[in-house]
């Protein structure tokens, strides 16, 4: 059964609105004079970003200003609305870069497209892709909307490196080791050589 609602009548002075005008600005006075201000002038202004904000993905070079992302494509893969779009490039050997075989040609976000998961940096295995405090994105056109590698570098910086896990395998490897770790003795048994899976009777 539907419920009637009575609706309070509007007093006198309501019904005149002057009264009720007057005391909409005497708050607004109030504030403005004599109360703390709550808003702020943007964008000359900006709120300050809490940590782990997620703001707009960016890609990110380690302290030595290398490019982290491996081109993998992993992102791309995830990435819920395909705004991802990679073109990965291969790395010569005598470059400075060579620690790592590939490194994208081509990297675009489209932050039309983008809806601020996360997940890219989630998946990723270099933590070459994060989401920083950067939340302002606008442009006049679809096009200007698509992050392109460089700009995408821009937005990112450096970030610490914890890990160094590629000088640690170049290390490794200039030591004849494979994976992070020097290899083990030629003549360790096979039973103790880490390198080797374990055979499980059929
Ligand atoms: S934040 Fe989400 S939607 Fe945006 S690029 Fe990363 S995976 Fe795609
Ligand atoms: S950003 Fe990370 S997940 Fe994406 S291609 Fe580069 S290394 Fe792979």
């Amino acid at each position: 059964m539907a419920i009637v609602v009575k609706r309070k009548p509007l007093t006198f002075l309501e019904k005149l609105y002057i009264p009720e005008i007057v005391r909409g600005l005497t708050v607004t006075f109030r504030r403005m004079f004599f109360g703390e201000t709550v808003t702020l002038e943007y964008p000359e202004q900006r709120p300050p970003i809490p940590a782990g904000y997620r703001g707009v993905p960016t890609l990110v070079r380690d302290p030595e200003g290398r490019e982290k992302c491996v081109s993998c494509q992993l992102c791309e893969f995830v990435c819920p609305p395909k705004a991802i779009r990679i073109t990965p490039g291969e790395i010569p050997e005598d470059s400075d870069y060579a620690h790592v075989e590939k490194a994208p040609k081509e990297f675009d976000i489209d932050m039309l497209r983008c809806i601020y998961c996360g997940m890219c940096q989630e998946v990723c295995p270099e933590e070459a892709i994060w989401l920083q405090n950067q939340y302002s994105m606008s442009g006049y056109t679809r096009a200007e909307m698509v992050n392109n590698k460089a700009k995408l570098y821009e937005l990112g910086g450096t970030l610490p490196d914890d890990h160094f896990k590629w000088n640690k395998k170049k290390e490794a490897a200039k030591n004849g080791g494979g994976h992070g770790h020097a290899m083990p003795p030629a003549d360790m048994p096979r039973s103790e050589n880490p390198e080797v899976p374990p055979v499980f009777p059929k």
